[in-house]
């Protein structure tokens, strides 16, 4: 029997990974869970699976949940609450799906505690990936993605050694505006961002699909999970999203992988690896499906990409300063305050402002730092919404 914690039990992934627990009864079982503000949803979940530690975000959603909820649970809350359920000595396996840089400090507390963690926030290992790598490797912790490309890139890479990699192919659904004329991108509403093709996923998220920013994103996270600078990460769009992504080898051999889109999938691979088990999320019937497209990156349509590429490359502080200034921006746009091509702007103007300044980061604190300095510099960057 595995135990296993969840940070950010009642999102979208935290959700599928309560799924993935019902699925394996026999070996899989809930140790502590943390959350926001959804405290029914939550209280709900204790009633369920019987966690002995939870964590909400203040004291007063503590005070809430404590009238709601059997009294052998424990209740912690804040920053410092996520980190008890992520560090918690029961648990084995620790999934991380918390949003958002909220999530750097549970996560850096789980690895220092030699935990397995499976890891849906990829904003952890864009703004601290040195900093994480080195804890796991120090403390006896593990990483496993449970982002659906870097899940498939993990599998894939079983099929040889690091020498013997070419390169890392992410694909990309190319978002709900792959074929929306460009001199419309202004008029771009909330509704038709959060509208994605073949993903269900949380808004801020959904937001980054559709500026590919998340796609940017992911070669940094790639470039911190699998030891490979960026120039060894392409991208390449693939609308129907079944191949989760790829790696060639140095022979030209590439190596996919496939499966339906839903993200119980991975989230039972990084639990149970290396073993396999058989799983009940669906099968894809490849013969109904019969085509399977690619096509490349328009940098003119996507700049976010370009940007991502950028922050990659110089390293330091530089990812953690546009994960930071992004995360702003799409809130920004989210509020109604910004036009959608202004997201990438800011981020733009964000990371020229901070090139003359590149820092490296050593500590969780180096990483909160630039993401402080980030938010505050996207914040008072004035655009004007045209109505
Ligand atoms: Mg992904």
């Amino acid at each position: 029997m595995r135990r296993i914690s969840i940070l950010g039990s009642t999102g979208s992934v935290g959700r599928s990974t309560l799924a993935v627990v019902d699925a394996f009864p026999d070996e899989l079982s809930v140790a502590g869970l943390a959350a926001g503000g959804n405290v029914e949803l939550l209280a709900e979940q204790v009633h369920r699976y019987q966690p002995e530690l939870v964590s909400v975000r203040t004291r007063e959603d503590a005070t809430r949940l404590r009238g709601m909820i059997p009294a052998k649970t424990e209740i912690v809350c804040g920053a410092d609450g996520a980190c008890d359920v992520a560090s918690l000595a029961s648990a084995d396996a620790v999934i991380a799906a918390i949003v958002g840089a909220a999530g750097i400090p549970p996560v850096h507390a789980a690895l220092r505690a030699g935990k397995r963690v499976g890891i849906a926030n990829k904003e952890v290992l864009v703004a601290a990936g040195d900093v994480m790598t080195r804890t796991a490797h120090e403390h006896g912790g593990e990483i496993l993605p449970v982002d659906s490309e870097h899940n498939a890139v993990h599998q894939a890479l079983r099929c040889g050694t690091h020498p013997e990699v070419e390169r890392i192919i992410l694909t990309a659904s190319g978002g709900p505006f792959l074929r929306r004329e460009l001199s419309t991108f202004d008029d771009i509403t909330i509704d038709a961002a959060l509208a994605h093709p073949t993903w269900k996923m949380g808004n801020k998220i959904s937001i980054d699909s559709a500026t590919m920013m998340n796609k940017g994103l992911e070669v940094i996270e790639a470039h911190h999970l699998f030891g490979q600078p960026a120039e060894k990460i392409d991208i390449l769009i693939h609308p129907q999203s079944i191949v989760h992504s790829m790696v060639e080898f140095v022979d030209g051999s590439i190596i996919a992988q496939l499966s339906t889109t839903d993200m119980k999938f991975p989230v039972q691979y990084a639990l149970l690896y290396p073993e396999r088990v058989p799983a009940p999320f669906g099968r894809l019937d490849l013969a109904k499906i019969r085509t399977l497209d690619f096509l490349p990156v328009d940098p003119e349509r996507f700049p976010a990409v370009g940007l991502a590429y950028q922050a990659c490359r110089t390293g330091g502080s530089m990812p953690a300063v546009l994960n930071a200034a992004n995360e702003i921006a799409v809130e920004r746009f989210l509020a109604g305050e910004l036009p959608f091509t202004a997201i990438v702007d800011i981020v733009r103007r964000v990371l020229d402002r901070h090139a003359g300044s590149v820092a490296a980061i050593g500590t969780v604190d180096d990483a909160l730092h630039w993401d402080r300095w980030a938010r505050n510099e996207a914040r008072g960057i004035d655009v004007a919404v045209r109505r």
